[in-house]
């Protein structure tokens, strides 16, 4: 059979480059907590996935297939995810057939063995109609069997992180730490916690909805664990308390060095309000002659991912307020309220 005889599903895994189309389906469904469903995807392909090293915070692309107005699933959209131009290719195809495209974390990936697995924990959101977005209706009513694309590292190809470019947790030389984010970061808080080392110390803030989103975290480090569960008060009331109380004003309790900046504004309806700092080799940071000059040279990190506006405003109390140097900070708008991702 010549390549060009080969299925859409072939055609997608192909790749030569970083990023790679992994077709697969859905093996488990577990409701692990009252907004959380998480979803095992399994497939021979995804013994191809992954990048060298720690997955910490590693986000993918997910192609959920298209329905017809009578509920009749169409196959995946065929696209060739070794061409660099994968996205644009992607968009260039018909709206009604090429599915809709969500970000989201791997929470665990167990790639290695005779049955390859990854993890990816879905929130299953709703407005007050109880309408959702396409990946929580998804995720919602997912059974084993149903099939996705997912887009992610090219094992082969990945030798780093910064190969694949979809880890942000860089905490460079620091070992006291801030992770503060909402429901859609838990995934990425709770897998980077588990592969933290002991002597790592700080503070993990997870704003969830409700106390039966609260789930079992393990982590060797020193890290403490705060779950904050909003039991209908608005989004983010909590997290920015906390944070405010982890990360007092000058002269608090946190021995960090401040250095006051105004960040510059984000409009988080026109933009996307994504500021991380470089990845930096920590030989290369210990080696340093100005210890204090580069991003992940300092003793301090924080990552902060959740709602756009949310985060904007942890930004604003952080860099300006409190001082931090904004290189040691990575601020992750999730996803934005009132607005579709894509
Ligand atoms: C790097 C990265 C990693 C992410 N990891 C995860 C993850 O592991 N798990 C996860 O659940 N999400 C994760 N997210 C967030 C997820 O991509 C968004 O929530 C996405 O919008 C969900 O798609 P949807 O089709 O359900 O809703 P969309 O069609 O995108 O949005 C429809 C409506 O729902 C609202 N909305 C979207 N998300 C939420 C929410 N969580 N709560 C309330 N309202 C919402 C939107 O504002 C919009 O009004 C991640 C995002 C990024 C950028």
């Amino acid at each position: 059979m010549s390549p060009a005889d080969r299925a859409p599903a072939a055609r997608r895994t192909r790749a030569a480059g970083a990023v790679m189309c992994f077709d697969v389906e859905v093996r488990r469904v577990s409701r692990i907590g009252a907004n959380f469903q998480r979803i095992t995807f399994a497939g021979s392909c995804l013994a191809e996935f992954g990048v060298q090293g720690r997955t910490d915070d590693l986000r993918i692309k997910i192609v959920l297939p298209s329905r017809t107005p009578d509920g009749r699933v169409l196959p995946l959209p065929d696209f060739d995810c070794a061409d660099p131009r994968w996205y644009q290719d992607w968009l260039q195809l018909d709206p009604s057939v090429r599915g809709a495209m969500r970000t989201y974390t791997v929470r665990a990936a167990r790639c290695s063995g005779p049955e390859p697995e990854i993890d990816v924990d879905f929130v299953l959101h709703f407005d007050a109609d109880g309408v959702g977005g396409p990946a929580s209706s998804w995720a919602a009513e997912a059974q084993p069997g149903d099939r996705v694309a997912i887009i992610g590292p090219n094992a082969a190809n990945c030798v780093t992180a910064e190969a694949y470019g979809g880890i942000e947790w860089r905490p460079g030389l620091a070992r006291h730490v801030l992770l503060a984010g909402d429901e859609t970061a838990v995934p990425a808080i709770t897998a980077i916690l588990e592969q933290l080392p002991a002597d790592v110390t700080g503070y993990a803030l997870l704003e969830v909805p409700d106390p039966a989103d609260i789930q079992p975290v393990r982590t060797a480090s020193g890290v403490g664990v705060r779950w904050l569960p909003r039991e209908g008060r608005p989004h983010g009331t909590l997290l920015e308390g906390a944070v405010r109380t982890a990360v007092a004003l000058p002269g608090g309790a946190l021995p960090l060095p401040r250095t006051g900046q105004e960040p510059e504004e984000v409009d988080v309806d026109q933009t996307i309000l994504w500021e991380t700092p470089q990845r930096l080799d920590p030989e290369v940071l210990k080696s340093s002659a100005n210890p204090h000059a580069p991003a992940g040279a300092l003793p301090f990190y924080a990552w902060i991912a959740g709602e756009a506006a949310v985060v904007r405003g942890l930004r604003r109390y952080l860099v300006r307020d409190a001082g931090i140097d904004r290189k040691q900070v990575a601020f992750m708008g999730y996803w934005r309220e009132g607005r579709a991702e894509g």
